[in-house]
């Protein structure tokens, strides 16, 4: 399995790139994930939203990512432009036909209708434009085999129909290239898996197959030991332990989506992290029995964290009794907790406020502890 993410295919020599990668490395009984073309989510995003706050702009908007898209056509396509434009064409007028006729509410649901394009766009072009190099391929609809409740923008899986169905539909082609992301319910509308999730779909497709590997295919040479953008003397890890690499990203190291490697694990599927500008370079391996080398420290940066000190107001202590009506509360008001420390007397947790409610939080602890914000 090979994921190829929203900066691979950012621009057409992106996609040029993705051809050699594929010469390179062989493409055979190979299943492709692809993510949406560079920044196109976020973009499809600001649609959705003006449409939300009825504002007609969603109409341009809309317009300037067929621009983009159509502009990397022009660069990729001299003949056969038509064949895959009129493809590209199709689901751009299917997302602005639901939105001029749309008439549910739920933000979610209408979000999902419509940034899934990005995903279905962006196969569409890579797949003829491999096809015209030489490298045959089945398009394969996500929606398809990926089956989800109906928890529009961040959809849980169904595991049996979702497996049974990659099984059915993969069965007998040997180059497959299929969306990351996104997916449908029982009743084919369409969901997605939560921003970034295309690592994710990769994980689902590696599972359901029991395959060989999976590739991630990134603009850094693997995973770094820190974020190259905060840091600039970071070392590549060349490999890491499946426990190793879920701590990491499920504390936010944003190389890989948490949700990939616990798949992987359950199968001993080994996971490649690396450069889609070197190929040849070995990157990072996440596998079985094997250790973090180089042993080095691994740093994350969290941003607008909150940190909390509490210390108890009469002549009691901190112990298990208070420690869990605390995080009850922190549970009760969404809070995450990062980091946690504790004395007799005192207990100081780094928390960070997604939903904004450090307030009513607060002010429900100070009724038994002194509160430091
Ligand atoms: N295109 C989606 C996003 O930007 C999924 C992904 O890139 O993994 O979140
Ligand atoms: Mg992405």
């Amino acid at each position: 399995i090979f994921k190829f993410g929203g900066a691979s295919v950012k621009d057409a020599a992106s996609v040029i790139n993705i051809l050699r990668v594929l010469k390179y490395n062989g493409f055979e009984n190979t299943l492709i994930v692809i993510s949406a073309m560079g920044k196109t989510t976020n973009a499809l995003e600001q649609v959705v939203n003006l449409y939300y706050d009825n504002d007609k702009h969603f109409i341009p908007e809309l317009e300037n990512v067929r621009k983009m898209h159509y502009q990397i056509i022009d660069e990729l396509f001299k003949e056969n432009k038509k064949l895959v434009s009129k493809k590209v064409d199709e689901f751009f007028d299917e997302a602005l036909n639901f939105l001029n006729n749309n008439s549910v509410n739920d933000y979610s649901f209408i979000y999902d209708q419509v940034v899934s394009i990005g995903e279905l766009v962006s196969t569409s072009i890579v797949s003829y434009f491999v096809a015209n190099n030489n490298i045959r391929n089945t398009w394969l609809d996500a929606r398809k085999c990926i089956k989800t409740d109906y928890y529009y923008r961040d959809a849980n899986l169904n595991w049996e129909t979702t497996l049974n169905n990659i099984k059915k539909l993969v069965d007998g082609n040997s180059t497959l290239i299929s969306q990351g992301f996104i997916g449908s319910t029982k009743d084919g509308i369409t969901t997605t898996l939560g921003r970034e999730g295309s690592d994710y779909s990769a994980a689902i497709f590696a599972y359901a197959l029991s395959a060989d590997s999976v590739t991630i295919w990134k603009d850094v040479p693997g995973v770094l030991n820190g974020d190259p953008s905060q840091f600039n003397d970071t070392i590549l890890l060349n490999q890491i332990s499946y426990t190793e690499a879920i701590e990491l990203a499920f504390y936010g190291a944003s190389v890989i989506h948490p949700k990939t490697i616990q798949p992987l694990q359950r199968k001993g599927i080994p996971l490649f992290v690396k450069s889609f500008e070197n190929p040849e370079n070995p990157g990072t391996s996440v596998s079985k029995g094997q250790v973090l080398e180089p042993y080095v420290p691994c740093y994350i940066v969290k941003k607008n964290q909150t940190l909390l000190n509490l210390s108890t107001k009469d002549f009691s202590f901190i112990v298990e009794e208070n420690i869990s009506e605390i995080f009850a509360l922190f549970h009760h008001y969404k809070m995450r907790v990062e980091m946690i420390q504790n004395s007799a007397i005192s207990f100081s947790i780094c928390i960070f406020n997604k939903y904004d409610t450090i307030a009513p939080l607060v002010e429900e602890l100070s009724l038994k502890f002194r509160v430091k914000v």
